[in-house]
């Protein structure tokens, strides 16, 4: 048996941050992860400021490209607008890899099936064992299936489906798009460029509204692909876009049960209006972290339920409007 004050199940942005801020605050935590790192996962990397600074990335420092945007072409129906932003890029196949490697925590490759409460402690599969444990397993995380899924049940209404690619293309416009509204998508497609030639196309809507529509996500895919051709953003690629899928914040904050705990993706934190999930994945890290060093109940408090607050973007859109700054 493997002890561990802390194991942490998952080692994405969620799980790197914890056992990163576990280290800094003098505890060792061992992270599992079912796949060896570097590892594939979809996402368009797009990230906030704050998730710079939660995690104290000197960007000077960081081996691998951030990609900064000061705007967005944002188009909504026949306008094309400029939104002002402050937004980075990463790549997730770079970033979580480094962030991982950071943490300086002991990262085993295995598949959590089992875990067991036997007395003051979490038995993982009989192989592991520990007093506290963190479940960051993303949205199939077998932390929240053993602990949480029967106070915490997923909101089939907010549960978002996503194809995405990510491939090596020798784009020639470096703006980031966005498209809401488009071909009645409950949701939006996006096309990030990341720097050094590599391009991440996607799109992602609520699941059941899709059904509703009696549409599938790979309808919108295939619509989006064409327009892209239309626009001349891509040409000649052959697709092979991936799915998954993963839930926003609902209103239910039941993320610790005792001494186990649940934090990004396997505690559905995803924004609202966005559904970006890194930033709230790795400030649940570092609250979580706290919440063990400290002894102090684990909050959610101080992770924003939205990418953008409502006034804000309004004003933006608005001003783009109205200033003219569309094509
Ligand atoms: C198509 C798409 C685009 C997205 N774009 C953005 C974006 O641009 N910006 C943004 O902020 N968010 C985005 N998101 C959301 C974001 O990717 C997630 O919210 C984020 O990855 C959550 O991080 P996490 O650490 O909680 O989970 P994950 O990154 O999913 O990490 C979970 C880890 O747990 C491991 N694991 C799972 N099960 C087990 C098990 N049984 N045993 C051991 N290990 C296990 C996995 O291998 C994985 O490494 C996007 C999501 C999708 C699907």
């Amino acid at each position: 048996m493997v002890r561990a004050e802390v194991i942490v199940v998952g080692g994405g942005p969620a799980g790197s941050t914890c056992a990163w801020k576990l280290k800094q605050l003098g505890i060792d935590a061992l992270i599992l992860d079912k796949k060896p790192f570097p590892r594939l996962k979809l996402c368009a990397g797009w990230i906030q400021p704050e998730v710079i600074s939660d995690l104290e990335i000197e960007i000077d420092d960081y081996p691998h490209r951030i990609v900064r945007f000061d705007r967005f072409r944002v188009h909504i129906k026949n306008k094309n607008l400029k939104i002002p932003v402050n937004q980075y890029a990463i790549r997730r196949i770079e970033f979580d890899e480094w962030l991982l490697q950071r943490s300086g925590a002991d990262v085993h490759t295995h598949e959590v099936k089992n875990i067991e409460q036997r007395g003051e402690f979490y038995v993982i599969d009989e192989k592991f064992e520990c007093r506290y444990l963190v479940g960051a397993g993303g949205t199939y995380c077998p932390v929240y299936r053993t602990f949480f899924k029967e106070k915490k049940p997923r909101r089939k209404n907010l549960m978002i489906a996503s194809l995405e690619h990510e491939f090596a293309y020798d784009y020639q416009d470096e703006n980031c798009h966005l498209w809401f509204v488009q071909n009645n998508l409950p949701g939006y497609s996006w096309y990030v460029p990341k720097g050094n030639g590599v391009l991440n196309l996607g799109v992602g809507g609520y699941a059941e509204k899709i059904k509703a529509n009696r549409d599938t996500i790979k309808n919108q895919w295939e619509f989006f692909v064409k327009e892209l051709k239309k626009l001349n953003l891509v040409q000649k690629v052959d697709f092979e876009p991936k799915g998954y899928v993963y839930f926003l914040r609902d209103d239910n904050d039941f993320v610790q049960n005792g001494r186990a705990y649940v934090i990004g993706d396997a505690a559905g934190l995803a924004t609202r209006d966005m559904g970006e999930g890194i930033g709230p994945a790795v400030r649940s890290g570092i609250l979580a972290a706290e919440s063990i060093v400290q002894k102090k109940p684990f909050s959610l408090k101080r992770i924003k339920k939205n990418s953008f607050s409502k006034p804000g973007m309004l004003y933006k859109l608005g001003r783009a409007y109205l200033l003219r700054s569309y094509d």
